[in-house]
């Protein structure tokens, strides 16, 4: 055995994690104290106490860190990465107007290329194995192909989810140059996978129809923003169900403002829900649904949706989702006079929903999302001896999902392959991924113009009406300023 230099993983030699704890998330969540994880190839050979190793193995040591499978967001907008945070302060509604009407179409098929390649490496250096491209600014097969090519030039697990916001579904899907796109680009591998991005507005007339019906052609999954508050509704659920398109392939997001009937029809067709909960906190698509999603018994999985406004990181997704499950819990007891005393949300079904939720939502739970022999190596070991915040690890699922942080992504594997190790990205230029995010803002900025630019970053607040008070208001300004003026004649 031999301890990782700069090179050690460039030739395709076993690698194992000696000693971490291991959250294996399989069936029952097994956690195994001081494990070993061997990767032999693309896969997970062994996991157990103490591995005899095969000559040539490199060595990681993962004592005092957790290994967990790699994380997988199903619904992350990549494309708009190179705008991280220029939204933090926006609504839904100033998302749609920038993006949606106004600015969507300045995007070239080198921006598309600059934000999937930013987003691409954000997520990886998160453990974010996996990644749903939810790509709805392909404006052209060219916009598309620059989407693709980012994918392919990061060694990441990827899903490009085809979407073009400028035209109807059944304008882009039906185009024979889409048909050619998909089968010139995608070949059934493991690696990039594919789905059709669109959402179903409720026209009765259904025009969605003609999208459904391509993806059912080519036997590809559809994901779809469900009950987002002033956009769609249970009308689009009740079409979608009518005429037969919800499979335990689909993929809502969201999934906030819709009632009882349509959380049945999700139930009853074995789809899969992406909770983005730190978006929908924010953005007002609706209360994140994770108490209905678990009356309901419905499938989850979590995402981040877009770094325009949200961290890219999954341990927000399952703090926010945490916190707004329980937060939601108290107030309606309280509402009630009663009090809480136990909670339904634990730290282990959000780390699942971060893990093995994603796997089976995009069909893969038979070879990926958890730690156990035979499946595909996406591992990552959160370890970092110089945060005072990574010890001691008392409950490892808890440490997940209330302690760690990205910078606590000590390696990250995917697919067998090491790309990430003790902190430090291997094989990826940040310098080149950086180049092009500036030269896509630069271009953004010149096209917007300076005052467009500034107002879009800073939308107006509303006036906060203070409320009328039967209490006299003690004068704070003048006992100050009289205070200070007695002090300077002492
Ligand atoms: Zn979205």
């Amino acid at each position: 055995m031999t301890a990782p230099g700069h090179t050690a993983f460039e030739n395709g030699r076993p690698v194992v994690l000696r000693g971490g704890t291991v959250l294996t998330m399989d069936a029952t969540r097994t956690v195994l104290p001081q494990a070993d994880v061997l990767v032999v190839g693309n896969t997970i050979a062994e996991v157990g106490p103490a591995l005899a190793v095969p000559d040539g193995t490199v060595e990681i040591d993962a004592t005092g860190g957790i290994v967990m499978p790699g994380m997988i967001d199903t619904h992350r907008h990549m494309w708009q990465t190179a705008m991280r945070g220029y939204g933090a302060d926006w609504t839904l509604t100033q998302y749609f107007v920038w993006y949606y009407l106004e600015h969507g179409k300045t995007f070239r098929p080198e921006d598309v290329h600059a934000g999937n390649l930013l987003s691409a490496v954000e997520a990886l250096d998160a453990g974010v194995t996996t990644t749903v491209d939810w790509s709805h600014g392909l404006q052209t097969i060219d916009h598309a192909d620059a989407a693709v090519d980012a994918l392919e030039a990061v060694p990441g697990r990827f899903v490009l989810a085809y979407g073009n916001i400028q035209a109807g579904p059944w304008e882009w899907a039906t185009a024979p140059e889409f048909k050619r796109f998909y089968e010139r680009r995608f070949h059934g591998s493991d690696l990039l996978g594919f789905q059709m991005a669109f959402d179903v507005t409720g026209d009765p007339e259904f025009p969605e129809r003609a999208a459904f019906e391509v993806a059912r052609g080519l036997d590809v999954p559809v994901t779809t923003h469900a009950g987002v508050w002033g956009a769609t509704n249970d009308d689009g659920i009740r079409l979608m169900h009518e005429h037969g398109f919800m499979a335990p392939s689909t993929i809502y997001v969201h999934a906030a403002t819709l009632n009882h009937d349509s959380y049945n029809r999700i139930a009853a067709t074995g789809g899969h829900v992406s909770l983005a909960s730190e978006s929908e906190e924010t953005c007002g698509q609706g209360y994140p649904p994770s108490w209905a999603l678990r009356a309901h018994d419905i499938n989850v999985s979590l995402s981040m949706d877009t770094s325009v406004w949200m961290s890219g990181d999954l341990f927000s997704a399952m703090r926010a989702t945490l916190g707004a499950d329980r937060a939601r819990e108290h107030l309606e007891a309280h509402q009630s006079g009663e009090t809480i005393t136990q909670l339904h949300l634990r730290s282990d079904q959000v780390v699942e929903w971060a893990t093995r939720g994603g796997a089976e939502a995009l069909g893969m739970g038979d070879r990926l999302g958890s730690i156990e022999a035979g499946r595909l190596a996406d591992v990552v070991l959160l370890k970092n001896d110089a945060s005072p915040a990574m010890f001691p690890i008392l409950n490892p699922f808890g440490h997940v999902a209330y302690q760690a942080q990205r910078g606590d992504v000590h390696t990250v594997i995917v697919d067998g392959r090491v790309i990430k190790h003790d902190h430090q990205l291997l094989g990826i230029d940040l310098s080149a991924v950086r180049r092009e995010v500036d030269a896509t803002v630069e271009h953004l900025r010149s096209e917007l113009g300076e005052e467009a630019w500034q107002h879009g970053m800073n939308p107006d607040i509303p006036e906060t009406k203070i409320l009328d008070n039967p209490y006299t208001y003690t004068d704070f300004a003048s006992s100050a300023t009289h205070d200070s003026a007695a002090g300077k004649t002492e």
